[in-house]
């Protein structure tokens, strides 16, 4: 599991899409779970796109959902 101290060191790969798919999983579970590492993530998007770095196209509602839905059962097995 990712802890917030993860996530902020991976947030920037994460906006410039510079992840592998779990990394990617696993980045997207936590920030499901923690309000605070959401905040992190919209700020540093906030903040790329001013520097117009514009950040790559966010997967649809659906393809999230069943990425975190894999994940769960991945992490179950
Ligand atoms: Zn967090």
């Amino acid at each position: 599991m990712l802890v917030c101290r993860d996530v902020t060191e991976l947030v920037t790969d994460f906006v410039e899409g510079r992840m592998s798919f779990w990394d990617r999983a696993r980045f997207q579970f936590h920030i499901g779970m923690c309000r605070h590492c959401r905040e992190y993530l919209r700020q540093t998007r906030k903040t790329a796109a001013l520097l117009g770095e514009a950040p790559p196209e966010p997967p649809s509602p659906e393809v999230e959902a069943e990425l975190l839905r894999r994940f769960k059962d991945w992490e179950s097995s």
